[in-house]
């Protein structure tokens, strides 16, 4: 069975009337994973999570050490695109060398882009790694955290130094990188119109973002069966998101676990996602679903599941469609 799935994976995500416009890519956390993200028919990296390179270790890496990493999947996986997460570190991920402070709340503390932000040395050589390795790929880069418009414009800034300074000493950079956010505070959920004008993508973190828009603590087991991926309030604001990013003519991605769901699929296609980046062992999965769906479906469906109040009811009748064509 496992090896009739596999055959899915190496076919196109295309809906059974056609459509095309959905990309299926992998989440990967560790330089060693793209063999696997290839072989289960990714067609690119939708999120490259870049913290093993800073946890377990007394030091930073150099940049160096960093755009080796960055350019060898870059090289691997092009001419597919690779998405380059920035630093997210901070919350439950502690870098020993970082020597961040403790705090009574650290998912609403100093982390990702706010930490960046305030230690540029560290943000900046991050940077350099990453435009240098974009020479050798497709490379679009993602930004973590963003709540507000000015650490949008504070990262662009930087940007532009990094890319300065690379010029001045003469060294080569990649020139067409995109700029992406990750959607997961509710205050960008709110200004996703302004920021859908100052970048070039949107990823949507549901990890992080049903944490912050339901209030529960994505750790914490006390509180994690209200831990509700298909509240109708995150629906809402999913379809809240796509609808600015489409306004504004730019691609919607999701790379949160619910992207890898095979439950979740047809309505994130009804929802109107460009992207879903997933774990690489659910790809083949949702392939061989997309296969057998067709985009008017997957609207009715999203149409009908958005009349339900309550997420129970909502996760059922999914499962049930679902079912009911397996
Ligand atoms: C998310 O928040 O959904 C996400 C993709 O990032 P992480 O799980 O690393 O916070
Ligand atoms: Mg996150």
């Amino acid at each position: 069975y496992q090896q009739s799935l596999m055959t899915y994976g190496r076919l196109p995500a295309v809906t059974r009337d056609g459509s095309r416009s959905v990309r299926i890519s992998a989440n990967i956390e560790l330089v060693d994973e793209i063999d696997i993200a290839y072989s289960h028919g990714a067609e690119g990296i939708g999120l490259f999570r870049t913290e093993y390179l800073f946890l377990g270790r007394p030091d930073l890496p150099s940049e160096e050490e960093q755009f080796q990493a960055y350019r060898h999947v870059l090289e691997h996986h092009a001419p597919k695109p690779v998405t380059i997460r920035t630093l997210d570190i901070g919350g439950d991920k502690i870098a020993v060398s970082l020597d961040t402070p403790h705090e009574t709340n650290p998912a609403l503390g100093f982390r990702a882009i706010r930490l960046c932000l305030s230690r540029t040395d560290l943000f900046k050589t991050q940077l350099r790694a990453i435009y240098r390795a974009a020479v050798y790929g497709n490379c679009k880069l993602l930004i973590p955290m963003i709540s507000c418009l000015p650490e949008l414009f504070a990262t662009k800034k930087l940007l532009e130094t990094v890319k300065e300074e690379l010029r001045s000493e003469g060294l080569s950079y990649g020139n067409d990188v995109k700029l992406g956010i990750l959607v997961e505070v509710p205050s960008a959920v709110a200004i996703a119109d302004l920021l859908a004008k100052e970048v070039d993508f949107f990823s949507i973190g549901t990890n992080d973002l049903i944490q912050y828009a339901l209030a529960i603590d994505r750790v914490n087991e006390h509180v994690n069966y209200l831990y509700d991926t298909l509240h109708p309030a995150i629906l809402r604001l999913i379809r809240q998101i796509v609808s600015a990013g489409q306004a504004g003519g730019i691609h919607v991605a999701m790379c949160g676990e619910m992207a890898g769901d095979p439950v979740n699929t047809p309505i994130l296609l009804g929802l109107g996602l460009d992207e879903l980046s997933m774990n690489a062992l659910a790809i083949p999965l949702v392939k061989k679903l997309i296969r057998s769906i067709s985009m008017d479906e997957c609207r009715e469906l999203t149409w009908q599941a958005f009349q339900m109040s309550d997420a129970r009811e909502i996760h059922g009748f999914l499962e049930s469609w679902i079912r009911k064509r397996f």
